[in-house]
């Protein structure tokens, strides 16, 4: 009898123990949330270098030149890059991080070999590159369990996890149907009986918008269509995934690839102040931005990408939020896509790598020393 009392002692004193040591870090980031955007194919040439001068030409399909030079040529990289991201070169380069500079020392690539989007998307969500696998970009459920599902089954996640994308393959890449994670992607209405009335008119707008690509929305809907589940449900982890910067590439129209990254830019730049309105998310988000691709290098071949493409495989990736140390454009330093799995879950205090060991380690020093695991 007194030996089973001791052994309750000891196992409560043990439990007791425990939580003193897992308490901090649960209340440190109990309440910590993540935005995550993508811009489908944006190169790296443009998000450190700006608009490019070769490309600024009637053979990339730039309609007005003497206009596209004026609004986004300057003589030097600096300047360029920050007329035409503004927000990425005067707020995140500032106050976070920024990875892929290949004049750094810090290019950043691909793991998959494929350099097409699906493969992209679930090695950036699943954290590893599956070659064999994963090989199309055709709406094949996603065999592999990627971060967004692995966090929607976290406590203090359930329901809590979001995608909202231009490009309706997305169901399939996330798998919605088994990890249960909220998806509106494609030229879909926002469902449901109690919209509100920037809802109703957004479902308008989806249905009479002229329809560019059957496959894709247009960037400004769903990023709207966001912002109002962003409001009315609160999520903890949204992603949100942008098209147009590669739809118009492929279309070999680079003055409107140039103007849909800055769209994009600006987009993100009002998310981040709607952000730092609501006391849900002030100090308490943090944003993380990346592309699923690269494109090829010259004239000729900028508006494509894919195995045959050299240096598709050329990515960049950027952190902004409450727990990363603003480093800037990060130096020698080698980030491949497969790390942003686990950099979201980290951001949120959770350990992707732990449920899934495949998956690569998050991005190096995106959280402060004090704050890591
Ligand atoms: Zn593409």
């Amino acid at each position: 009898m007194r030996a089973w009392l001791i052994a309750l002692i000891l196992l409560a004193m043990n439990s007791s123990l425990a939580n003193a040591q897992g308490e901090p870090e649960l209340i440190a980031r109990k309440d910590r949330k993540v935005i995550y955007i993508t811009w489908d194919g944006f190169r790296w040439q443009e998000m450190f270098g700006g608009a490019q001068e070769i490309l600024i030409a009637k053979d990339a399909g730039v309609a007005d030149v003497d206009g596209v030079k004026r609004r986004y040529w300057r003589e030097t990289d600096d300047e360029r890059r920050e007329t035409l991201l503004p927000f990425m070169w005067k707020t995140i380069a500032k106050r976070g991080q920024i990875f892929g500079d290949p004049s750094k020392n810090a290019a950043a690539k691909l793991e998959n070999t494929h350099k097409f989007s699906y493969p992209g998307y679930s090695e950036m969500f699943c954290g590893f590159a599956d070659d064999k696998g994963i090989d199309s970009n055709k709406k094949v459920p996603n065999p592999h369990v990627n971060v967004l599902e692995f966090l929607n089954r976290r406590p203090g996640f359930e329901q809590r996890v979001a995608a909202i994308a231009t490009w309706d393959v997305f169901p399939s890449i996330l798998n919605q149907q088994r990890s249960g994670v909220y998806v509106n992607a494609g030229i879909v209405p926002i469902p449901g009986d109690s919209l509100t009335d920037r809802e109703r008119l957004l479902n308008e707008m989806i249905s009479d918008t002229v329809v560019l690509w059957p496959d894709n929305q247009i960037d400004v809907i769903t990023m709207q269509v966001a912002r109002e589940y962003l409001l009315k449900h609160k999520p903890r982890v949204l992603f949100i995934g942008l098209g147009e910067t590669d739809e118009w590439a492929h279309a070999r129209r680079y003055d409107r690839y140039l103007h849909a990254a800055n769209r994009a830019d600006a987009f993100t730049a009002k998310l981040w102040e709607l952000l730092q309105s609501l006391p849900e998310y002030k100090d308490q988000t943090s944003l993380v931005l990346a592309c699923d691709h690269g494109r090829g290098n010259t004239i000729r071949d900028w508006t494509d990408h894919g195995a045959k493409i050299e240096g598709a495989e050329f990515i960049w990736s950027a952190v902004l939020g409450p727990d990363t140390p603003a480093m800037g454009v990060r130096s020698d330093v080698s980030a491949t896509l497969s790390q942003i799995a686990a950099t979201l879950a980290t951001l949120v205090g959770e350990d992707f790598r732990a449920a899934s060991p495949k998956s690569a380690a998050p991005l190096p020093d995106v959280i402060s020393a004090s704050m890591a695991q």
